[in-house]
């Protein structure tokens, strides 16, 4: 097979197909493994109650950060963040990180210790322990690697596959105000490289540029959900856009879903700042990413137990129609739900 053609062929199977098909004709050997590719986490038999759950993520210069608007503090904070919320997506407790560095000759001190900073405030801010990682020249730019470990009681956890059909769907906090801070960052930028003695105006969105540089986890959902005495039948964190986890919750659990736009909740600044850029809230909710936040499913009755807090919004609710997510619009109109294409590059 020729460059050419092999790259086509890695681009037709997507991110998911080709996780898929390189990992198909793995068997577990060890009985300690409960569950390994497609979760938020892999499960893993802690001791008689408990499962450790564990997770990988790569972050790569120019592909997930741009260092001329990302300043290197708050990056280690937000690649904590990003990995611990993949714990959380499990119901479970972030406890341990791992932490892989690759850098080029052009980061001098400085810059890592400003990075470690970051790291540093995010493991105080939840709770976990840097244990340990590894570190690398790199030829071209910084890669950063980051396997967190977490744990959680056999009878909590929660998968992204357990879904059944009425269950309801609820959402944590509010979509879509990353993406518009990703929208306001990108915009200085192009005026700054047109002009470099303009300066970028970025103070009256700061709340939506937060949001995009220094994401928090929801952390605090877990322990809420445990208070309230509540055990998802389904979870994902929400990464790469609604569209793409709702897909996700619907294949796994092998059902549809349909959620109501009208039930979406959104920030007041994403109204208004989203007009400003043209753009419908829908879209910076379904395919914008990064947002952290938690998106699982209830049963009726627990439903009854989270109806009216504030932190949780009900968008919709697991039909029969396998793998098939849909959106009914404002005016009632049914749509099904694409996840947005993913680059091979
Ligand atoms: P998330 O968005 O929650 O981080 P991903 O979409 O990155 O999850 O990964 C989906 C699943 O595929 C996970 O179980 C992950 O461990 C697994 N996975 C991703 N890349 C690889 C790979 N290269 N080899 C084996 N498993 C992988
Ligand atoms: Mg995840």
């Amino acid at each position: 097979m020729n460059e050419e053609q092999s790259k086509k062929s890695i681009e037709a199977l997507g991110e998911f197909g080709l996780i898929d098909h390189l990992t198909a004709n793995f068997q577990h050997q060890n009985p300690a493994t409960v569950y390994g590719v497609g979760d938020d986490c892999a499960v893993i038999v802690r001791d008689e109650n408990s499962y450790s759950v564990v997770s990988t993520e790569l972050f790569l210069e120019n592909i997930h950060f741009d260092l001329m608007y990302v300043p290197l503090k708050h990056l280690g904070f937000k690649v904590i963040s990003a990995s611990v919320s993949d714990i959380y997506a499990m119901n479970a407790r972030a406890e341990q990180v791992l932490l892989g560095v690759g850098l080029s000759s052009r980061f001098p001190l400085e810059a890592m210790e400003e990075f470690y900073e970051g790291v540093r405030n995010a493991c105080t801010f939840y709770n976990v322990d840097l244990i340990g990682g590894d570190t690398s020249s790199s030829s071209k730019g910084l890669m950063i690697s980051i396997t967190a470990i977490g744990s959680v009681n056999k009878s909590d956890i929660v998968y992204r596959g357990g879904a059944n059909t009425n269950d309801i769907l609820m959402v944590s906090g509010d979509l879509g105000r990353p993406y518009l801070g990703l929208q306001i960052l990108e915009r200085e930028k192009s005026v700054f490289l047109a002009n470099p003695t303009i300066q970028p105006e970025l103070a009256p969105f700061d709340p939506l540029i937060k949001k995009q540089l220094m994401p928090e986890a929801r952390k605090d959902i877990i322990g809420l959900l445990s208070q309230l005495e509540v055990v998802p039948t389904s979870m994902i964190d929400i990464s790469d856009g609604l569209a793409s986890e709702l897909i996700h919750l619907c294949t796994k659990s092998k059902l549809g879903c349909i959620i109501h736009e009208e039930k979406i909740p959104y920030h007041e600044d994403t109204m208004l700042v989203a007009s400003e850029f043209n753009l419908s809230p829908l879209t910076c909710a379904m395919n914008g990413g990064e947002e952290y936040e938690l998106l699982f499913s209830v049963t009726q009755a627990d439903f009854n137990k989270l109806k009216g807090n504030p932190h949780f919004t009900p968008i919709g609710y697991f039909t029969e129609e396998l793998g098939i997510a849909r959106l009914m619009d404002q005016s009632g109109a049914i749509h099904e739900i694409k996840a947005q294409g993913w680059t091979h590059f």
